[in-house]
């Protein structure tokens, strides 16, 4: 094993320098992982542009590898040994509270980069803290006894188990939180590698309807909806999306609808409230706008609309991804369409976030390349 490990380090908006760290010492009770593919999101892009702190941070929060090393205690306690291939959650948990007893590590203080100073977070905390490996863009990755794993299916390959992050986040908005089953009608805003997910966990849920927008550039993902099981997609700069959903439906809206757009402004959310069926729809929004004038308050509550917040995703949701990929039900080869080295991280988030190279649906960062 090598000395140094390198990693690709944010350290300012729109920058990345190649940098390396120290092998770390892997106590009795923690792992290092060798990665295989971090995966990239358009939180990365987001993060990448407007970092919410000036600390250097080793991004990559998707992240799939196999177990390099692993301390005794490691191995006795989590049941995951050298050579096992795994997905690693983003969210390191505290274990003890209640949120980590329901398997929804996503709301664990212990992770909440936003609140808590010290929490820990792959792809989001200080590679100040020692020892430095908290991010996928990265050739190893710590794997501390609070780190939480789910195993890879034998035969999925690491770039497929890539997608697990935005099949699972698919699974916990459409199914858990907007209730998406049998004969549901589903708008989906958004046909990047999130709205796709979702348009494959709808159709295998049993969505009667799907419906997925995009804009003009978003041609080439607009028909992988399709591929994928969407029944109609609407661009949004060439038609009159709200006329033609009622159009669709027969004037009657939809029952779900799930916000996948990134920048968008509130036009997704003022289009929502208005496709939604007459009453008792469920819209999933994931924006982060600090203010929003003139929100129609009044048109939510009279139509009986329940809004809910999609934050990332559950152990279950994770394991059900894991299936729904390795069902090969759905041919998900057509999303993972692009492969970047470690050199490239730059790139590559920008590619993924519409500049760059041309129609990335989803980017797999390969850190040994
Ligand atoms: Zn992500
Ligand atoms: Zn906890």
């Amino acid at each position: 094993m090598s000395e140094k490990v390198l990693a690709a380090v944010r350290t300012g908006p729109s920058r990345t320098e190649i940098r390396d760290y120290p092998m770390p010492e892997i106590p009795a009770d923690a792992a290092l992982l060798k990665m295989e593919v971090a995966g990239i999101c358009g939180t990365d892009v987001k993060l990448y542009k407007a970092p919410p702190s000036a600390e250097p941070v080793i991004m990559g929060h998707e992240t799939i590898g196999v177990i390099a090393k692993a301390g005794t205690e490691f191995v006795r306690r989590k049941g995951f040994k050298e050579g096992d291939l795994v997905f690693v959650e983003h969210y390191v948990m505290c274990g003890r509270c209640e949120w980590c007893h329901l398997g929804q590590y996503r709301h664990c203080e212990n992770t909440d980069w936003r609140n808590n100073p010290d929490a820990i977070r792959y792809g989001y905390t200080s590679a100040r803290k020692s020892p430095h490996l908290w991010g996928g863009f990265a050739q190893y990755v710590y794997l501390p006894w609070n780190a939480v794993l789910h195993r890879v299916p034998q035969g999925m390959t690491p770039e497929l188990a890539g997608l697990v992050t935005p099949m699972a986040n698919g699974v916990e908005w459409s199914l858990f939180d907007g209730g998406v089953g049998y004969d549901s009608a589903v708008l989906i805003q958004g046909p990047g590698q999130q709205g796709l997910s979702q348009t494959v966990v709808c159709r295998q849920a049993g969505a009667s309807l799907i419906i997925v927008t995009g804009t003009t550039k978003d041609a080439a993902r607009l028909r992988v909806a399709k591929e994928l099981g969407a029944d109609f997609t609407i661009d949004v700069q060439k038609e009159d999306p709200l006329a033609r959903i009622r159009e669709i439906t027969a004037g009657r809206g939809v029952d779900v609808v799930l916000d996948c757009t990134a920048g968008a402004g509130t036009i997704p959310i003022l289009l929502g409230i208005e496709a939604l069926k007459r009453k008792g729809g469920t819209m999933v929004v994931q924006g982060e706008l600090k203010e929003f004038p003139n929100f129609p308050l009044e048109r939510m509550t009279t139509k009986f609309v329940t809004l809910k917040s999609a934050r990332g995703h559950s152990y279950k949701a994770c394991e059900l991804a894991l299936a729904q990929i390795s069902s090969g039900k759905a041919v998900l080869t057509k999303v993972t369409t692009h492969r970047f080295g470690l050199k490239d991280v730059d790139l590559a988030i920008k590619s993924v976030g519409g500049q760059g190279v041309p129609d990335v649906i989803h980017a797999s960062l390969l850190p040994w390349k």
